[in-house]
């Protein structure tokens, strides 16, 4: 264990999912006293877990990808290495009122409705995307741009446009190809072979690298509170901060935020109007996610892409052909701005039209099958990163001496990811080190 600081250097994290945790553990281990702040009545923030009808499972689906090097060293550091699975996992696409087989060369060629010279185009466009290792020359390149040039116009209005409308909506037009292509690198270097696909997940699901970091955390003195949304960052005298909670008001001299970049300048009173203005300026999207406790599968895949105009989205997640675990787990997601009217809809309008989707994929499914159904929504579910998002983002370290501000768009041009996460909790960790040392 590092003893980067004085013992008695207290820093608030704000933020007790993944990044926050593994933020806490990394300062613990320097030698840091630490007060994790949670808005929430649980840890996890997007991976946190809930009591689905007796079964402790994710709010929002979670796979993992052979890429996610930094979750496998976190998996190591926590002692828990163990718990990580892998399998196999197939694709599909429902397309005009049917099921294709997809995610492999040949269902590329069986594919139906486009000509053979648009599915090569489409072939090798995933292909060189996977292999490629720079972003930056996409930074300022306009995903839907980018994508038409390399499939054509056919091959993107059959097997593209629908869904990058059913996820993005209004920005599709304006995404940067830095973010989709490493997205699409993410999942296309998740296989066995060319003609495999393989997704990983933890036994147990989130909840058990979350526990694990809570156990780490307590063990070294780390404090989580739980409950307690931050709702004001002031200066104090002595050069540290007085955090805002609903217990009263708290001490720190560091603070970390991590929660969403759009919750920053309600409560971050001491940051200067125009810096608070830039994390204002940063786009999310929301979700409105449905979970399915069934008796039987929809289909055979994992994940199953929807490109259908009478349904409203862009897939469905068969976790459990991902985890084996029975009663059968689907996830279904609705990719919503919060101010789409949608949005707002109660939780039955959801939940009929998805079922209904449910049973158009699979006929033979009846509401005798459903167990059980939950809807969960998240309004910060994603940033949107358009192009030129690298210079759009503010410096994670603040012009106020001490106050770090991260959340997920700061690992851009990586999607969200608990992997992702935690590598940059670990980092700022180091950064505040790094500045308490060159003090
Ligand atoms: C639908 C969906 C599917 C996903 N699928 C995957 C997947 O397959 N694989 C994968 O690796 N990742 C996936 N993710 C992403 C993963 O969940 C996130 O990357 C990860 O949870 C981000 O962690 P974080 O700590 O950076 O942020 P968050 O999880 O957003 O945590 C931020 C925390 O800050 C808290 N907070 C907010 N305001 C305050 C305040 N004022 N004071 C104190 N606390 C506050 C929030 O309650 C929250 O707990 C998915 C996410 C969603 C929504």
């Amino acid at each position: 264990m590092s003893r980067d600081s004085d013992p008695a250097t207290r820093v608030a994290v704000l933020g007790a999912g993944p990044m926050g945790l593994a933020c806490a553990l990394d300062l613990l281990d320097r030698g840091y006293a630490v007060d994790i702040y949670e808005a929430d009545d649980r840890i996890g923030g997007m991976s946190a877990h809930f009591d689905f009808d007796g079964l402790s499972i994710e709010r929002y689906y979670h796979f993992i990808c052979k890429p996610d090097q930094p979750m496998f060293d976190e998996l190591e550091r926590l002692g828990i290495a163990d718990t990580l699975r892998w399998s196999p996992t197939r694709m599909g696409y429902y397309y005009e009122g049917r099921l294709h087989e997809w995610g492999n060369p040949v269902a590329l060629l069986r594919f139906p409705r486009i000509s053979l010279l648009s599915r090569l185009r489409y072939g090798l466009h995933m292909f060189l995307s996977a292999k490629r290792r720079r972003w930056e020359d996409l930074d300022e390149v306009n995903a839907v741009a980018w994508i038409r040039r390399w499939i054509g116009p056919e091959a993107y209005a059959v097997l593209w446009e629908r869904l990058f409308r059913l996820k993005f909506h209004h920005f599709t037009d304006n995404l940067s190809a830095a973010w989709i292509w490493s997205r699409i690198r993410r999942v296309g270097n998740s296989r066995r072979s060319l003609m495999q696909e393989e997704m990983g997940y933890l036994e147990g699901g989130s909840e058990t690298i979350l526990e694990a970091w809570r156990r780490a955390i307590e063990g070294q003195g780390g404090r989580i509170h739980l409950k307690q949304p931050v709702t004001g960052i002031e200066r104090d005298e002595s050069g540290g901060f007085r955090l805002a909670t609903p217990q009263g008001e708290a001490q720190a001299d560091r603070v970390i935020s991590t929660i969403p970049l759009p919750f920053v300048p309600r409560i971050a009173h001491c940051l200067p109007e125009a810096e608070k203005a830039r994390y204002a300026d940063i786009n999310n999207i929301g979700v409105v996610c449905l979970i399915y406790k069934l008796k039987k599968p929809v289909t055979e895949n994992f994940w199953l892409n929807v490109s259908d105009p009478d349904m409203a989205i862009p897939g469905i997640i068969e976790y459990s052909n991902l985890t084996g675990q029975e009663p059968h787990i689907v996830y279904v997601p609705y990719y919503l701005p919060r101010e789409h009217e949608k949005f707002q809809e109660p939780d039955n309008a959801f939940i009929a039209e998805a079922t209904g989707y449910l049973k158009r994929i699979n006929p033979e499914l009846t509401d005798e099958d459903i167990i059980a159904i939950n809807v969960s929504r998240y309004g910060h579910a994603q940033p949107i990163c358009e192009p030129g998002f690298a210079k759009k983002l503010p410096d994670i370290r603040t012009s106020v001496p001490g106050l770090y501000v991260a959340d997920t768009s700061h690992y851009y041009p990586e999607d969200r990811s608990i992997s992702e996460s935690t590598r940059l909790g670990k980092r700022l960790a180091a950064m505040l080190a790094e500045d308490d040392r060159a003090c």
